[in-house]
C-alpha cells in the first residue's frame, strides 16, 4: 500500500493547521495531514499578536525587537522580522477559520502581559484553553474544505530521492495504528511534528511528541540550528501522578503565590527582595536548582509552591490547572504543591530559509519543528504565534518555490523495527539525556552523553531499529550543540564556566 499527495504534512498541531489553511486559501489541492495526536497545541493558553490600534502604541517593529532581545540576539533577524510583520495576517487567518478570542467588558480584545514582552499582546480564551479552541474549530473546517486527515499515523522516516541525505524530498513512511509501515509520496513535505518532547524523560509534552523526529530530519540531510536551547518551565507539577507535567502558571506568583524550600523559607526573596511576582523563568529555574542542590528540595527534585492563601475564585480563573489538580485529588487551597522545572518547548530545530524550506529541497518545516526564530530563549506565548505565522509564511513560500507537480517514482520501505532494541536502548538514552541536558550543564556530563549516544549509534543491535537510531541521533546532536556552546546563554547554562563571567552575571542579575 502507498498514497500520493501534492503536499503531505507531518503533524496536526497549530503549525500544521495554519499551513493547511493558508495552502487551501491559495488554491492548493491534494493536501494531507498525517499525525499521531494533537501535540502541545491543545495546552496553549497564550498566543501573541500585535493588533492595529492597540492601546499601548505597540508595533511589529517593537515585537521583533522584544523577540531578538529575549533570544539573546541569536535569533535569525530576517525570520523574526518577517514573522513580526505578518502578525496581523496570522491573527486574521485564525479568525477566518473560526477562532475567537476573549474580549473585555468594553468590547476591546483582552490582552495579557506575559514574560519577555514590552507590552500586553497576549490573546487568550477565559473559558477554555485557546489551543483547545483552535483544534476544535479548525479541524472540522479544514476537513470540510477537503484536507485529508490521517489520524493515529506515526511518521517513521523521510523519503529522499535515491535515498540520499540532502536529495529532493519524495515523501515519508508512516505506520498507522502501529501497523506495517507504508510510503506516502509527495513532492512537498511539511515537518510540523513539534519539538523535542519526551527525549529528556518527564516533561510537559504529551506522549505523541517523541523528539526522535530531529534525528529523522538529520538522516534526510537537513541542516539543523540552535539545538542546545531547550525551554524549561519552572513550576511544573511533580505529583500526584495524574497531574504530573501540568505547568502551574507562573502568573500564580503574580496572584500572590510563593515558592518555599523544605525549611518553609521563601528562598527567591534572597535574590529578589521585591517578591516572586514577575520573576523571570530563568531566575526561578536557577534558584530552584540551588535549593535542590543544597538538599532543601522536595522528594521529587523540585520545591513547593504555596497557593493556599489565594482566593478560590482567582484559582478557578485558571480552570485547566485548577480542575486537573482537583480531579486528581489535590486541593491547592489546602496543600502545598510539589513543583519543579521540566522540559517544555524547543527553540532549535530544522534550519529554514524565508520560505520555511530546509536544506533538503521540498522539505519545509514549521512551528516547533523549525529553529532559528526564538534564539537562546523564547518570549512566553510566542511558540503559538510562531506556529501560526510560520504556517502562514510557509504556505506562501510553497507557492513560490514548491515543485507541486514533480513526479515521484516510488521506493521500497526501508525503516526497520525491533521491539527488543527499543526496550534495551530507549530508557538508557532518556537517562543519558536527562542527566546531561537539564537546566544546568557541564562539560564532563555532556561528553559522557555524547559518548553514550555514540556507543548506541555504533551498536549493531540498535541499528536494527529506526526509532532507536533516530532517538540516539537526536540526543547526540543536542549534546554536541550544548558542548560546543561554552558560554551560558538564555536557557543554556554551563556550570563549568566561572560564575563570575559577565555572561553569567548578566543573565541572573536583575
Ligand atoms: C502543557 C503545555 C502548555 C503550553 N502553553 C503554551 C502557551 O500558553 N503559549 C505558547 O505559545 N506555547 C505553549 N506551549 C508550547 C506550544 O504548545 C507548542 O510550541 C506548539 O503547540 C507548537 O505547535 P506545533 O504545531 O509546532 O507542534 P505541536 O502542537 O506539538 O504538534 C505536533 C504535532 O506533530 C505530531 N507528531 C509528532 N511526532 C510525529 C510523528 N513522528 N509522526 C506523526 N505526527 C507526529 C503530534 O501528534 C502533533 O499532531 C505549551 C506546551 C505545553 C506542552
Amino acid at each position: 500500500m502507498s498514497r500520493k499527495h501534492k503536499v503531505a504534512i507531518a503533524g496536526s498541531g497549530l503549525a500544521a493547521l495554519a499551513t493547511a489553511a493558508r495552502l487551501h486559501e491559495q488554491g492548493v489541492k491534494e493536501i494531507a495531514i498525517y499525525a499521531n495526536g494533537l501535540g502541545g497545541t491543545p495546552y496553549i493558553a497564550a498566543i501573541n499578536f500585535v493588533l492595529p490600534n492597540n492601546p499601548y502604541g505597540d508595533t511589529p517593529e517593537q515585537y521583533a525587537e522584544d523577540m531578538l532581545a529575549a533570544g539573546y540576539h541569536i535569533g535569525n533577524r530576517e525570520l523574526v522580522t518577517e514573522m513580526a510583520n505578518a502578525t496581523v495576517r496570522g491573527y486574521e487567518l485564525l479568525c477566518r477559520w473560526g477562532v475567537t478570542f476573549a474580549h473585555n467588558e468594553d468590547g476591546t480584545i483582552k490582552l495579557r502581559h506575559v514574560s519577555g514582552h514590552k507590552y500586553p499582546r497576549s490573546l487568550c480564551q477565559t473559558t477554555d484553553l485557546i489551543g483547545a479552541e483552535i483544534e476544535k474549530v479548525m479541524i472540522p473546517k479544514l476537513k470540510e474544505a477537503g484536507i485529508e486527515f490521517h489520524d493515529r499515523c506515526q511518521v517513521v522516516g523521510l523519503l529522499t530521492e535515491g535515498d540520499k541525505p540532502g536529495g529532493k524530498i519524495e515523501g515519508f513512511t508512516v505506520s498507522e495504528n502501529g501497523g506495517e509501515p507504508y510510503n506516502v509520496y509527495a513532492p512537498v513535505v511539511v515537518a510540523a511534528w513539534g519539538g523535542v518532547g519526551n527525549l529528556l524523560g518527564t516533561s510537559t509534552y504529551p506522549d505523541d511528541v517523541r523528539g526522535n523526529t530531529l534525528g529523522m530530519a538529520k538522516q534526510a540531510g537537513a541542516d539543523l540550528v540552535d539545538l542546545e536551547f531547550i525551554e524549561f518551565e519552572p513550576m511544573v507539577m511533580m505529583t500526584p501522578p495524574g497531574a504530573v507535567g501540568e505547568p502551574c502558571p507562573t502568573a500564580m506568583l503574580g496572584e500572590g503565590g510563593t515558592l518555599l524550600n523544605s525549611d518553609g523559607e521563601r528562598f527567591l526573596l534572597r535574590v529578589r527582595p521585591q517578591g516572586e511576582a514577575g520573576a523571570p523563568k530563568s531566575l526561578i529555574n536557577h534558584e530552584i536548582w540551588k535549593e535542590v542542590a543544597a538538599g532543601k528540595g522536595n522528594p521529587h527534585g523540585g520545591i513547593w509552591v504555596d497557593l493556599r492563601h489565594i482566593d478560590e475564585k482567582v484559582l478557578k480563573a485558571y480552570p485547566w490547572f485548577y480542575n486537573r489538580l482537583v480531579n486528581n485529588g489535590c486541593d491547592p487551597k489546602k496543600e502545598l504543591l510539589e513543583v519543579g522545572p521540566m522540559p517544555h518547548s524547543f527553540s532549535g530545530g530544522i534550519k529554514v530559509d524565508r520560505n520555511y524550506e530546509s536544506s533538503v529541497p521540498g522539505l519545509y518545516a514549521v512551528g516547533e519543528a523549525c529553529g532559528g526564530i526564538h534564539g537562546a530563549c523564547r518570549c512566553a506565548g510566542n511558540a503559538a504565534s510562531q506556529a501560526t505565522l510560520s504556517g502562514l509564511l510557509c504556505a506562501e513560500g510553497i507557492l513560490r518555490t514548491g515543485e507541486l507537480d514533480r513526479e515521484i517514482a516510488g521506493q521500497p520501505v526501508s525503516v526497520k523495527r525491533a521491539q527488543e532494541a527499543q526496550e534495551k536502548f530507549l530508557p538508557e538514552l532518556q537517562r543519558i539525556a536527562a542527566h546531561a541536558l537539564g537546566v544546568f550543564r557541564n562539560g564532563p556530563d555532556l561528553e559522557e552523553a555524547l559518548r553514550g549516544a555514540h556507543a548506541i549509534l555504533s551498536d549493531p543491535e540498535a541499528a536494527k531499529d529506526s526509532l532507536t537510531v533516530q532517538t540516539a541521533l537526536a540526543i547526540h546532536l543536542i549534546a554536541k550543540a550544548a558542548l560546543n556552546r561554552r558560554e551560558s546563554r538564555g536557557t543554556h547554562n554551563r556550570l563549568d564556566f566561572p560564575e563570575s563571567s559577565p555572561e553569567f552575571e548578566r543573565e541572573f542579575t536583575l
